[in-house]
């Protein structure tokens, strides 16, 4: 048992550091061509990150050779799991049948007719690399429509890597004219709404707040905002690219309330890169090149075959509605048992989130909301996670540092057992530390 959080910790690291040699050397030879040897900043982590060399089913293997469960599902871009036998069949196919064929080819369409009869928003949409791209393209097009210049974003969101608003934003966003509400809010963001009205084109949300904390939004602030957009004719976006897989039809389905447009990417690709935005086909029709006065819409691999071969056996074959309910479940069971065992050792973790997203805080309430911490607190938190992630990981766990986990289709109830009695483990190996 130690005593203090600093000598703890300096100890999980030196037994991360030598257990880890062969990534380290990796990591540091990284450092010469790419800043910080990173090129995703999310992949980073202190001392240095993990290579992968392998995913088979739900496990990783290292470039120092260790084996661990899979729990972070590549940021829920791997809901299928490693070795899909399916989507590894539907990849072979499509690269046996040549890749690069610059014109639309025969899985698009399915996938697109698939996407519209799940997603009760989704009348029409359009494929393009990325949930950033899907984002700018939605955004942009909410500007176009509307012909006004504003964009209501909430505080911790998150919709790509220049589309950030948690901790007041980053420099590198997009230089569009934001307002940033609060989350699951409803006197606050109607206030805002009210204020900015006229000009706002569209009101931006995650109906769970993802990369902020897996923090769902509340079904009636989501019924506000619906009103508020429908009486002022802004143009209300769910961004579903995270949460699109927590019921068949997304969040929209699961709290009926359907936004105008919704942007869509992750696992939709089978494991390739994948962005989509659709909505109301008054709106998606401005992008028909048979009517006059189109608006084009760009990208070389919007439709590429490997994404779209693998997105579409992935969603029609594999995560079917009967296998969304399946793996929520798993999750739930999951999210349950850490606060459980939480309560049971009256220590302060709480497990947030919905289905199959799960999202570490150590606190004792579970937050509803991005909770603004004092520096001092928030490097207790950072070493808190910092700790549970070294701790899960020599024990053969993975997760995301910052407490994150999108659970795979490939864990089985035996990996949901074994991360619970982990938890335990860690809470009575750690309580000292944890509060
Ligand atoms: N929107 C949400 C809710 C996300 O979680 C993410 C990625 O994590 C994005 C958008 C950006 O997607 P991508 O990384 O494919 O650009």
């Amino acid at each position: 048992m130690n005593v203090s959080l600093d000598s703890a910790l300096t100890e999980a690291e030196a037994r991360y550091s030598a257990a880890n040699v062969a990534s380290a050397e990796r990591h540091a030879g990284a450092r010469q061509a790419m800043p910080g040897g990173n090129t995703r900043t999310v992949l980073h982590y202190s001392p240095f990150p993990l290579t992968w060399t392998k995913g088979e089913g739900a496990v990783l293997t290292d470039l120092d050779g260790h084996e661990y469960v899979d729990y972070l599902g590549e940021y829920s871009a791997g809901l299928y799991g490693h070795s899909n036998p399916k989507i590894q069949a539907a990849l072979k196919k499509a690269i046996d049948d040549g890749t690069v064929l610059g014109g639309p080819n025969k899985y698009e369409a399915e996938l697109a007719s698939l996407l519209t009869s799940r997603f009760p928003s989704l009348q029409q949409l359009r494929f393009c690399n990325s949930g950033t791209e899907a984002n700018v393209f939605a955004l942009m097009t909410a500007r176009a429509v509307t012909g006004r210049t504003k964009i209501m974003v909430f505080d911790g969101g998150y919709h790509g890597g220049v589309l950030y608003f948690g901790h007041g934003g980053i420099p590198i966003n997009l230089p569009l004219d934001w307002v940033t509400a609060p989350y699951n809010d409803i006197d606050g963001t109607l206030k805002l709404i009210k204020m900015h009205g006229q000009d706002l084109a569209a009101i931006l949300i995650e109906p769970m707040l993802g990369s902020g904390g897996c923090l769902p939004a509340r079904r009636d602030f989501l019924g506000a905002l619906r009103q508020a957009a429908s009486e002022l004719g802004i143009i209300l976006i769910f961004d579903e690219v995270m949460s699109s897989r927590l019921s068949s039809g997304g969040l929209q389905a699961a709290t009926g309330v359907t936004p105008d447009m919704t942007t869509l990417g992750k696992y939709l690709g089978g494991g390739a890169s994948f962005g989509a935005f659709g909505g109301r086909s008054d709106i998606m029709a401005h992008y028909d090149p048979e009517k006059p006065g189109y608006w084009p819409h760009a990208g070389t691999f919007n439709n590429n075959v490997l994404s779209m071969a693998a997105g579409l056996t992935g969603l029609r074959d594999v995560y079917t509605p009967e296998a969304a309910v399946l793996l929520n479940a798993k999750g739930d069971r999951l999210r349950d048992g850490i606060n459980t065992l939480a309560r049971k050792h009256n220590v302060a973790l709480a497990a947030t989130g919905i289905g199959s997203f799960i999202g570490l805080h150590f606190s004792r309430d579970v937050p509803d909301r991005p909770v603004h911490h004092t520096q001092e607190e928030e490097a207790l938190h950072g070493k808190l996670h910092k700790l549970m992630h070294l701790d899960f990981i020599a024990a053969g766990l993975f997760f995301a540092r910052r407490g994150y986990m999108a659970l795979s289709l490939a864990l089985t109830e035996a990996h949901i057992d074994r991360f619970l009695s982990q938890t335990e483990e860690f809470i009575l190996s750690r309580r000292a530390l944890l509060g």
